[in-house]
C-alpha cells in the first residue's frame, strides 16, 4: 500500500536528509584527546573542548563522546553525539573561557591521563523530589555505575540502581532522620531546620553515603572513606515524613586545629544560605569547646567563596560590636574563634590592611563595608546562621547526654 505523505514537502527532502544522515554514520570517530569545538549549556557559546572518551552504541552504531571544556572546571564536563560537536571552527568563533566567572578550572593541573581516569560515573542522582545532575567522579561500588543514575534513600542514604529497588527499601526503611543524636533545631519561614551529629565510626555506612553522594559534587581534594575519625554534622530539612538531608560538614574527632574538614549543601539547596549555616554552627562548636578553629585546606572554589564571605561579615559585625574601637588581630580571634593567620588573610584579600606611619592600620571605608553587607542584606535567605542559643551540643568526649536526643521526631 501506498504511504501518503504529510505536509506538503516534495519526495526528494526526505531522500536527501537520509542520505546525509548515512555520511554522518559512516564518518571516522573523532580521536581521544583530540580538540573539538561544542556549545556550553550555561551560555550558548562555543568553546574548545578535548575529547576524554568515546564509546559506541552497540545497536545504532552512533558515536558519543566524553568532552571536557578546556579551561572550566569539571564540572561542566558531559557526553555529546557527533552532531553537537565541531572541528573546523573559525577562531573568532570560539569563546574563550572567563577565569572569574566560578566556572574556571581553579587552578587544577589538566592532566589528561587523570582527567581519563576520573571521569564522571554517574550522571544524576534522585534523592527525594530532587533529581540532581552530578559534577564529577565518586568512588561508588563499580556495579552501579551501568545505572548512570542513582537513586538515594533520603533518610538512611543507601542508593540503587532503579527506581524500583529503591521503592523496595522504602517499605522496609526504619529511618525518618540520620542516625545520631539532633544537636540543633529552628524555626525558619518556610519551616523547620535540625542538625543531627552521627559518629563515623559507630554509622559507618551511612557516613560512607555521605562521602560518595559529597565526591559527586566536590573534586578539590580526596575525601577519605575510613570514616572513623570523623563525626558529621548533617543538616536536614523536616516535613511530616522526616528530616531530609540537605548537606553536612564532617569534622576530624582529634584535630587541634581544624573545626571543619568536608562541607557540602547538595545543588537545590545552594544559595540559600545553608553553606553560612553550616560555617557558622563549626565556629559556634568550636566557641563551646573553647579551641579556636580553621578549616582543613584545601578549600574547595565554592567553599572557599562562602568562607570569605562569612569571615568578612563575622568580623565585621565584631568591630562594630566594639563600637569601632581599635582592636588586636588576637582580640577579634578570642571575640570571633576566626584563627588570626585566616582574619589576616580575609583583611589582605579586601586590601583594608595599609601600611601608614611605620604600623600596619586597618582601614574600613564606608564603600568597602557596604560591599561586605550588600549581599547579604539584599537576598533574604531560606535559613538563619547558627543562633547559639538553640545549640545543644557538648564536645562528644566530655558529655554525650545531649538534650534533643534522636528518635525525638515524629515520623
Ligand atoms: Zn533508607
Amino acid at each position: 500500500m501506498e504511504r501518503k505523505r504529510r505536509g506538503g514537502k516534495p519526495p526528494y527532502a526526505a531522500k536527501r536528509k537520509k542520505k546525509k544522515t548515512d555520511r554522518v554514520e559512516f564518518e571516522a570517530p573523532l580521536q581521544i584527546n583530540s580538540v573539538v569545538y561544542s556549545r556550553w549549556k550555561v551560555d550558548s557559546n562555543l568553546y574548545a573542548c578535548r575529547v576524554l572518551e568515546r564509546k559506541q552504541d552497540a545497536e545504532t552504531g552512533r558515536w558519543q563522546y566524553y568532552l571536557h571544556y578546556n579551561g572550566l572546571d569539571r564540572r561542566n564536563e558531559v557526553w555529546k553525539t557527533r552532531d553537537e560537536i565541531q572541528t573546523n571552527v573559525d577562531p573568532s568563533l570560539v569563546t574563550k573561557p572567563d577565569k572569574n566567572s566560578g566556572h574556571g578550572s581553579h587552578g587544577h593541573s589538566e592532566n589528561i591521563q587523570q582527567m581519563r581516569q576520573y571521569k564522571k560515573n554517574v550522571d544524576a542522582m534522585i534523592i527525594g523530589s530532587h533529581k540532581i545532575e552530578c559534577w564529577y567522579w565518586s568512588p561508588i561500588p563499580s556495579e552501579f555505575e551501568k545505572h548512570r543514575v542513582l537513586h538515594f534513600c533520603d533518610f538512611c542514604l543507601n542508593f540503587f540502581g532503579t527506581q524500583k529497588e529503591l521503592s523496595r527499601h522504602l517499605r522496609i526503611c526504619s529511618l525518618s532522620h540520620p542516625p545520631g543524636n539532633e544537636i540543633y533545631r529552628s524555626e525558619e519561614d518556610f519551616g523547620t531546620v535540625a542538625v543531627f551529629e552521627v559518629d563515623g565510626e559507630k554509622e559507618w555506612i551511612y557516613c560512607q553515603n555521605v562521602c560518595y553522594i559529597a565526591k559527586l559534587f566536590l573534586d578539590h581534594k580526596t575525601l577519605l572513606y575510613d570514616t572513623n575519625i570523623f563525626l558529621f554534622y548533617i543538616v536536614c530539612e523536616i516535613d511530616e515524613l522526616g528530616a531530609h538531608f540537605v548537606g553536612y560538614f564532617s569534622k576530624d574527632k582529634f584535630s587541634i586545629q581544624n573545626n571543619l574538614a568536608c562541607i557540602l549543601t547538595l545543588p537545590p539547596y545552594q544559595k540559600k544560605g545553608y553553606g553560612r549555616f553550616l560555617i557558622s554552627l563549626s565556629y559556634e562548636l568550636s566557641k563551646v569547646e573553647q579551641r579556636v578553629g580553621t578549616p582543613e585546606r584545601p578549600l574547595s572554589d565554592l567553599g572557599c567563596v562562602s568562607y570569605q564571605r562569612y569571615w568578612a561579615r563575622t568580623l565585621l559585625d565584631c568591630i562594630e560590636r566594639n563600637n569601632w574601637k581599635n582592636m588586636s588581630l588576637r582580640q577579634m580571634e578570642q571575640e570571633t574563634y576566626i584563627s588570626v593567620s585566616d582574619i589576616k588573610e580575609t583583611f589582605e584579600s579586601l586590601s583594608l590592611i595599609h601600611w601608614v606611619n611605620g604600623e600596619h592600620v586597618l582601614c574600613l571605608s564606608d564603600q568597602i563595608i557596604k560591599q561586605i553587607r550588600g549581599r547579604s542584606r539584599k537576598k533574604k535567605y531560606r535559613v538563619k546562621p547558627c543562633q547559639p542559643h538553640l545549640l545543644r551540643w557538648h564536645p562528644p568526649e566530655q558529655n554525650n547526654t545531649n538534650e534533643y536526643q534522636a528518635g525525638s521526631l515524629q515520623a
